[in-house]
């Protein structure tokens, strides 16, 4: 049981430090509700200012909560939930194969039902009492049922691969890191063609706006697959940008609210610094990262997993490669707070790259134009807690974004 015991002290940890800093957050964005800070006292009325305030509490109290349900479904799980639950699948599929996907099936079936709440209360709650949810009950559901669909799709035949080479003799984990690295680079190519128009509409931006990016891509010396309008608009009325792929099919993808909002001199500015992540070779080093991340994982639960103290060190009376899996995954997740700050920390120098990029392409004026509409029109809070933005913020917050490109 010690893994068991393990789990449940670095769950129980992990969920207090992230309450405790959930709670300096919402204490250094009160105490700087009052007032605006100087450098935006130009830019942002105090009204917006407090109108982030409120809806960054909103959104740690909420956060809150769905941490403390996620421990509790957690050791849920861990304690009795995956014993009770094989047990059930035991009882009506024969010992093989499609036994042990059926069993991860239903795991993942139960975790997304239970996920559903706080789902809800995101979008219909928080979002929609600040006016940001575009979404009706209708399109909510659907959205996550062609979700679930697709990871079923995926995932299932995945899990099949998976615990097949699982059975197999010599460096099966080898094979499961080949084949996973194949999939996530076909998934770069599959995921912008087949799957997000699912959930979105893409058409070809059009224009004098795309007269302006092709200047722009040109002086970058940046050769695209496409440059395309998102129809966000449909779910959220958040802005934002996005850059995808790889050679020749890598394409820009803008959202239709962040259109809506922006001068073209803006536009171009977020571009230029999405265009940064591709010059700067952020999205190559960050697949190289990911590889070696997956080749870590794959290495420790081909060790771990045949190891005859894994399923009784969590407690686990059954024997089942799904069980094993899981156990295995369950270990090294407890690593993943420390992965995540260490990731957080190179995204962010990544962003500081990729601003002064963007300040050598357009200019330091557009860009921090840019950047304070966004954090205007997305109620991101301008006074976050250092330690909170330190351990939490793929990206630096806005002001340290604005005096670095002032600083130059
Ligand atoms: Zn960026």
């Amino acid at each position: 049981m010690f893994l068991l015991v393990l789990f449940t002290v670095v769950s129980v940890a992990t969920t207090a430090f992230g309450l405790v800093l959930r709670a300096c957050q919402a204490a250094h964005v009160a105490r700087h509700r009052d007032a605006v800070p100087p450098a935006f006292a130009a830019t942002v009325s105090l009204a917006e200012h407090q109108r982030a305030a409120d809806y960054e509490r909103a959104r740690l109290r909420l956060g809150a909560a769905a941490s403390l349900f996620g421990l509790a479904v957690a050791l849920g799980w861990a304690f009795f939930g995956y014993d009770a639950l094989y047990s059930g699948i035991a009882g009506l599929v024969p010992r093989g194969l499609s036994r042990s996907v059926l069993f991860l099936v239903a795991v993942g079936a139960v975790s997304w039902v239970l996920e559903l709440p706080f789902a809800v209360l995101r979008t219909f709650g928080v979002e929609q009492r600040f006016g940001f949810n575009r979404t009706r009950p209708g399109g909510f559901a659907l959205d996550r049922l062609k979700g679930a669909l697709v990871s079923l799709g995926v995932g299932a035949p995945l899990l099949y691969g998976v615990l097949w080479l699982m059975r197999q003799p010599g460096p099966w984990w080898l094979w499961l890191w080949l084949g996973l690295v194949a999939l996530m680079l076909a998934m770069i190519e599959i995921y912008p063609r087949w799957i997000a128009p699912l959930f979105n509409r893409f058409t070809p931006l059009e224009g004098t706006l795309r007269t302006r990016v092709e200047g722009l891509l040109r002086r970058c010396g940046f050769e695209s697959g496409g440059l395309f309008v998102m129809d966000a608009s449909r779910r959220s009325a958040h802005g934002n940008a996005y850059f995808t792929g790889l050679g020749r099919s890598k394409r820009i993808v803008l959202f239709d609210t962040l259109i809506a909002g922006n001068s073209e001199a803006e536009l171009e500015a977020v571009l230029a610094h999405e265009l940064g992540h591709f010059k700067l070779n952020h999205i190559g080093t960050g697949l190289l990262r990911a590889g070696a991340t997956l080749f870590l994982g794959c290495l420790a639960v081909g060790v771990l997993c045949r190891e005859p103290w894994l399923l009784p060190g969590f407690g686990i009376v059954h024997q089942d490669d799904a069980l094993a899996l899981i156990v295995c995954v369950l270990t090294l997740q407890m690593a993943g707070p420390v992965l995540g700050i260490a990731g957080n920390w190179i995204s962010r120098r990544h962003e500081y790259q990729a601003d002064d990029f963007a300040r050598r392409m357009v200019g330091a004026e557009p860009m921090i134009s840019a950047l304070v509409r966004l954090a205007r029109d997305n109620a991101s809070t301008l006074t976050p807690d250092p330690l909170y933005a330190l351990v939490n913020f793929s990206h630096p917050p806005v002001p340290l974004r604005v005096a670095a490109l002032t600083e130059g």
